[in-house]
């Protein structure tokens, strides 16, 4: 049980938004990032009347909306509900599950998990307590091609066979292995709500994956256990052939803001959406006399549907002048940048600041910016830290 006094969790929702320097920042979760065009079309159409125009691709497969007006976040909330996109308003922002985007539609997986994601968000929204996880506590479900399984999740549901999925804490697997993954995934969370402190995370709780698993009182497989994976960028990208014949289109968002004519091609484009967490998404279940229109329709839009087209694999985060702490328009150069030459070898994360919000898992190109010039350098560090360490490897380029 708790001992200490918590910081106040300032994680952003749909109706707990968060105050930035443009306005209030509200965040929409979608299990398993699957929503209708007309969900997305309410979206955009919401971040039109209340926020900036522009609705963001976060790294968990979520959309953000920015630059709220005071008070925007009851008519946000009503807007959402009427489109199903807001099935709890106690537990909103715990709906954290990233799965497989293309999960039983294209070949590659051990099973089918879209049902199952929907079964556990249910059951996670049916449980009073569970609204007291932190905003940033994060499930993911794998259906067993190993493309979401290593997204820094803190409770990983990896399908090992058909029927048996290895859950792995804190990024580690301690030889927890269910064929019933809802219940054992929420009995981790509810574990680490028991055991935590002032942690946000399985991964920054002393010994947590192993303590969790005790406290489950589950029998553990000696081995092999599951070793982890270096996580890439697999957003799909252009056609892929779907196992019932049709096929799906997937598409990336430059620097993962989406505007709205790029919003209305994708609405117009197909029915059936997936939003993955590399800041792309995925038009699928299209007839292939389909395919040629929406090609054309989505790239006019200035989607990206071509891995060697610059754009491909760069992110950035807010920076001027959204974000307070940010020491440069990181957009905007990130943007600049891209106009003048082809798509680098690493993914590239752009940084208005050391913090580095929305930093791609693995290892990436930083762009940070600092008080005299932009700092360039790659690392394998999954997590934000102080950059001083780093300084001597990275290369200074003027703002
Ligand atoms: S990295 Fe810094 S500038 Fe960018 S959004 Fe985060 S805090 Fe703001």
């Amino acid at each position: 049980m708790p001992t200490r006094e918590r910081p106040v969790d300032a994680c952003p929702g749909a109706l707990q938004v968060h105050r930035a320097a443009d306005g209030g920042v509200a965040r929409i979760r979608l299990p398993g990032g699957r929503l209708t065009a007309g969900q997305l079309r309410t979206v955009l159409d919401a971040a039109a009347a209340l926020g900036d125009g522009s609705v963001e691709l976060t790294s968990r497969a979520n959309l953000q909306i920015r630059g709220l007006a005071e008070g925007a976040e009851a008519g946000l909330g009503t807007r959402l509900a009427g489109a199903g996109l807001l099935p709890s308003a106690t537990h909103e922002r715990v709906r954290n599950i990233i799965a497989t985007p293309l999960t039983g539609r294209a070949a590659g997986g051990l099973t089918d998990v879209r049902d199952l994601v929907r079964e556990l968000d249910e059951a996670l929204c049916a449980r009073p307590e569970l609204a007291g996880l932190p905003g940033r506590f994060l499930f993911t479900v794998d259906d067993g091609r190993s493309d979401v399984a290593w997204l820094d999740a803190d409770v990983a549901a990896l399908f090992v066979t058909p029927d048996t999925a290895a859950i792995l804490l804190g990024g580690a697997d301690v030889g927890l292995r269910t064929s019933d993954v809802v219940a054992t995934v929420l009995a981790c969370a509810e574990a680490f709500l028991t055991l935590r402190d002032d942690q946000w995370r399985i991964a920054e709780l002393d010994g947590g994956p192993v303590r969790i698993a005790e406290r489950l009182g589950a029998d553990l497989v000696p081995g092999p256990l599951v070793g982890t994976q270096p996580p890439t960028n697999l957003s799909p990208l252009g056609l892929v052939d779907q196992l019932d014949g049709r096929v799906a289109v997937g598409a990336a968002v430059p620097l993962g803001w989406l505007n709205q004519s790029q919003g209305a091609a994708l609405t117009a484009a197909g029915t059936a959406l997936v939003i993955t967490p590399w800041r792309g998404v995925v038009v699928t279940d299209l007839p292939v006399t389909e395919v040629d229109a929406v090609l054309t329709r989505l790239s006019g839009a200035g989607l990206l549907l071509d891995p060697r087209e610059p754009g491909v694999g760069i992110t950035a985060c807010t920076g001027r002048p959204g974000c307070a702490k940010a020491l440069a328009d990181v957009r905007s150069d990130a943007a600049t940048m891209l106009a003048l030459g082809p798509a680098a070898a690493l993914p590239v994360h752009w940084s208005g600041c050391a913090r580095r919000c929305g930093r791609p898992r693995g290892r990436v190109l930083d762009v940070v910016a600092t008080e005299d010039g932009y700092l360039v350098g790659a690392d394998d560090r999954a997590l934000p830290g102080d950059l001083a360490a780093e300084r001597a490897a990275m290369r200074r380029i003027p703002s």
